[in-house]
C-alpha cells in the first residue's frame, strides 16, 4: 500500500467499519489517488529541475534583464520534455506587472483556445495569485514560490474545468523581480475523485448520511469553534427499540429499507446546520447547535413521534420506537469522547425505564455505567456465577380457575444493578451468541425445577413451559439438548413445553418443521408464543405439530370493556380450537377480559389478574395451597 495512504488512514483513526467490499473499493480508490499524487509530484520535480538548470540558487529563478521575453522559449522546452498526449498542463509567463506574455501551446489541447485567444479571454483571470496583493511580491524571495490556487474556467466548448495554478517568481541578476512563470494543471477529474473518496470515507453507504468518522470530524470542528464562545449544543444518541426483531423476522432487506426511510425523515426534520450521523446498525447521533432546553424538548418529542409513526415497507406496516439519550455541551462533557459516552449512558437509562423515551444525562448515572459493553462482559460470567433464575407465572384454566401449568421467565440477579428483566438482556445475549449457553442453562434448570417439584409433590406433577429463542433453534441441536436434560433429571417429557414465536417459521420452513417435529417426538409440548404479532402466513399452522396457541397480550388489551365483540380475537380463538390446539390468552389484567375469554371458550389464561411471575419459593407456596384447595 502506498506509504502516504497508510499514514493518512492511521492519522484519521479510520477503524475500518465498512463491509469488506466497500472497504476494498475505498482503499483501491484512495490508493489510486495517492499514486496519482505521487506521479504529479515526480512531474513537478522534473519540471523544477528543468527550469532551474543553469541557475545558481535553485529555489529562485534568475534570468538576465528582460529575459522574460525569452520565457516562451522555455515553455517550448517543457513541452518537449512532457509531450502532451493528454494535455493536463499548460504554462504561461507574466511580467512584473502581471501582464500575460505567453501561454504554451498545450492550452489548446486542454481548453480549446489558441494561446492568443486565451490571453485575450482569460489573461486577467490568472492574476489572482501573485498579484492579488502587490505586497506579496516583497515576500516572494523569502518563500521561493507562491502557493497553488484554484480557479474555474470554461473551455471553448463551454465545459467548466477546475484549474490549479502555481506561480514561480523570476528575478534578474540584480535580484529584482521581473515576473512569473506559471504552471496550470487541470484538476477537474482529480477533484471529482477526491470528492468521491471523501464521500465514501465520510458517509454511511446505506443511508447516505454522515458516518462515525465524519461525525467526529464535524464535532471536533464544532468544539474548536466553541472553545471561546462556549455556545451550548446537544448531542443526542438514538437507538431504535427492538430493531433486531424486525431484521430477524422480516429479513435484512426490510430492515435496511426501514433504516433508510427513518434516516431520510429525520434528515428532513433537522435544521441545515445540525449534524446527523449513523454510527452503528440502528444507532444514530444528532448534534443540535445553539439550542435551549425547551426547544430541545420540543424537538425530542417531534423526533419520537416521527419514528413512532407506522412505516410501510414492502407491504408491511412496521411500528418502531426509539430510546434517546442527551448530553449537553459544555456541562456534560467538553470532549467528543465524554459527550458521546454520556449521551450513550443516558440512552441506556431510557432503555431501562421501558424504552420509547428520552433522558437527559445526569452525573449520578455514572456510578455504574450500564452500557451494553458492560452487560455483555458481565453476562458471560453471570451464568457460571449462578446469577440467573426463574420467576414462575401460573397458567390458569378458564373453566374452574385451576393452575394447570406455569411459565418459567428468566431473570438476572445482577450484583450491582439488581434484578434485570429479559427485555434488557435477551437481545444482547442473542447478538453476542451468549444465548446458546444461556438457553442450555434454561433447559437444564427447567428440568431440574420440574424434578424438584415432583419430589415435593409426587401426586401433582407440574407442567412447565420455557421460552426458546430463534437463535438457539438455528444454531443448536435442540433435540439432543432437551433429550439429555430430560434423561438427566428423569422427568416425564410431557411435563415440559417449549414456547417459540412464529418468527421461527420465517426462516427455512422445512428445516424448522423438521426440527420441531423431532422435538415433538420426545413428547415435549410445543407452544406458539405471541401469536398474531408476527408477519408470517398462517399456512404453516396446520403443517406443524403445535399443541398450544398463545394469543398475544395486544389482542387481550383490545377486548372492549363495554362487552362488545372483538371479532379478530374471536376468530383467533375459533381457529385455534378448529386446529385442535389449546388456546391461551396472555397478559390478562382485568376481570372483564377473563370473563370475555371464558365466554369465548378460550382454554387458559395467564396474567397479573391471577398472579404476576414470582420466585420459586413463593410459587411453591401457591402451588401447595392450590393442591390443598383442590384436594379439599
Ligand atoms: P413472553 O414469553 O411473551 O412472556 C410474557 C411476558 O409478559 C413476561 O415478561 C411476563 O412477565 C409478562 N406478563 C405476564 N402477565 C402480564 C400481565 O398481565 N400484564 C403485563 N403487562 N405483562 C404480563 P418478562 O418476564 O419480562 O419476559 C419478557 C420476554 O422475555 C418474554 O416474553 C420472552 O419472550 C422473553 N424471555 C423470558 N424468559 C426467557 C428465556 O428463558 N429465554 C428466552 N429466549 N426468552 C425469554
Ligand atoms: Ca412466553
Ligand atoms: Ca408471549
Amino acid at each position: 500500500m502506498n506509504p502516504l495512504l497508510k499514514y493518512q488512514l492511521h492519522t484519521i483513526g479510520f477503524d475500518g467499519k465498512l463491509d469488506e467490499l466497500q472497504a476494498v473499493a475505498l482503499l483501491d480508490a484512495v490508493n489510486k489517488a495517492y499514486n496519482k499524487a505521487d506521479e504529479d509530484r515526480i512531474f513537478w520535480e522534473k519540471m523544477l529541475n528543468a527550469s532551474s538548470k543553469g541557475t545558481t540558487k535553485p529555489t529562485q529563478k534568475h534570468y538576465p534583464d528582460h529575459a522574460l521575453t525569452r520565457l516562451s522559449k522555455i515553455n517550448k522546452r517543457y513541452e518537449k520534455l512532457f509531450p502532451n498526449k493528454k494535455p493536463y498542463y499548460f504554462f504561461y509567463t507574466k511580467d512584473a506587472d502581471g501582464k500575460m506574455l505567453s501561454v504554451s501551446a498545450s492550452v489548446m489541447g486542454m481548453l480549446g483556445f489558441s494561446g492568443d485567444e486565451f490571453i485575450r479571454q482569460h489573461g486577467l483571470l490568472l492574476t489572482q495569485g501573485l498579484y492579488c496583493d502587490i505586497d506579496t511580491k516583497m515576500l516572494l524571495p523569502k518563500y521561493g514560490y507562491n502557493m497553488p490556487y484554484e480557479i474555474s474556467v470554461f473551455t471553448h466548448k463551454g465545459e467548466e474545468r477546475t484549474l490549479e495554478l502555481t506561480e514561480y517568481p523570476c528575478f534578474n541578476d540584480s535580484d529584482e523581480f521581473i515576473g512569473v512563470e506559471g504552471i496550470v494543471r487541470d484538476i477537474t477529474e482529480h477533484n471529482k475523485v477526491n470528492h468521491k473518496i471523501s464521500n465514501m470515507l465520510y458517509h454511511d453507504a446505506l443511508t447516505g448520511i454522515s458516518n462515525r468518522l465524519h461525525l467526529e470530524v464535524l464535532m471536533e470542528k464544532l468544539l474548536l469553534d466553541n472553545y471561546h464562545k462556549r455556545n451550548r449544543f446537544a448531542v443526542l444518541f438514538l437507538d431504535l427499540d427492538h430493531f433486531k426483531h424486525i431484521n430477524d423476522t422480516l429479513g435484512h432487506d426490510v430492515g435496511d429499507i426501514l433504516l433508510q426511510r427513518i434516516a431520510g425523515s429525520i434528515q428532513r426534520m433537522l435544521e441545515d446546520n445540525d449534524i446527523f450521523a449513523r454510527i452503528g446498525g440502528d444507532e444514530f447521533v444528532i448534534v443540535m447547535k445553539n439550542i435551549d432546553e425547551i426547544d430541545l424538548t420540543v424537538k425530542l418529542h417531534e423526533l419520537m413521534d416521527l419514528i413512532r409513526q407506522p412505516w410501510e415497507v414492502n407491504d408491511y406496516e412496521l411500528n418502531v420506537s426509539v430510546s434517546i439519550g442527551v448530553a449537553l455541551y459544555p456541562e456534560d462533557g467538553k470532549t467528543i469522547v465524554d459527550l458521546m459516552k454520556n449521551a450513550d449512558i443516558a440512552m441506556y437509562k431510557s432503555k431501562s425505564i421501558g424504552r420509547n423515551s428520552f433522558t437527559f444525562f445526569e452525573e449520578h448515572f455514572n456510578t455504574y455505567v450500564h452500557t451494553e459493553m458492560n452487560l455483555i462482559q458481565d453476562m458471560s460470567s453471570a451464568i457460571d456465577n449462578g446469577e440467573f433464575l426463574f420467576h414462575f407465572q401460573p397458567k390458569v384454566s378458564l373453566e374452574g380457575n385451576k393452575m394447570v401449568a406455569a411459565e418459567a421467565l428468566l431473570r438476572w440477579q445482577h450484583p450491582k444493578l439488581g434484578l434485570i428483566y429479559p427485555d434488557k438482556f435477551i437481545d444482547l445475549a442473542e447478538s453476542t451468541g451468549l444465548i446458546l449457553k444461556l438457553g442450555r442453562w434454561v433447559i437444564d434448570e427447567a428440568c431440574r425445577s420440574i424434578a424438584w417439584f415432583n419430589e415435593i409433590n409426587p401426586q401433582k406433577q407440574l407442567r412447565l413451559s420455557i421460552n426458546i429463542s430463534i437463535r438457539q433453534f438455528q444454531h443448536e441441536d435442540m433435540y439432543e439438548i432437551i433429550k439429555t436434560s430430560i434423561e438427566k433429571y428423569g422427568i416425564d417429557a410431557r411435563q415440559l413445553s417449549i414456547e417459540i414465536t412464529e418468527s421461527i417459521m420465517m426462516e427455512n420452513n422445512k428445516e424448522m418443521a423438521h426440527k420441531l417435529n423431532k422435538i415433538k417426538s420426545l413428547n415435549v409440548g410445543i407452544s406458539l408464543d405471541d401469536f398474531g404479532t408476527g408477519y408470517s402466513t398462517l399456512s404453516y399452522l396446520d403443517k406443524l405439530s403445535i399443541d398450544e396457541l398463545k394469543i398475544d397480550k395486544a389482542f387481550i388489551d383490545a377486548i372492549p370493556e363495554d362487552g362488545n365483540k372483538n371479532i379478530l380475537l374471536d376468530t383467533i380463538i375459533a381457529m385455534g380450537k378448529t386446529l385442535n390446539m389449546t388456546v391461551v390468552a396472555e397478559g390478562v389484567e382485568h376481570e372483564y377480559q377473563r370473563k370475555y375469554l371464558e365466554d369465548k371458550k378460550c382454554d387458559i389464561y395467564q396474567g397479573y389478574l391471577f398472579a404476576k411471575p414470582v420466585a420459586l419459593l413463593e410459587y411453591l407456596e401457591y402451588f401447595k395451597a392450590k393442591c390443598k384447595e383442590e384436594e379439599g
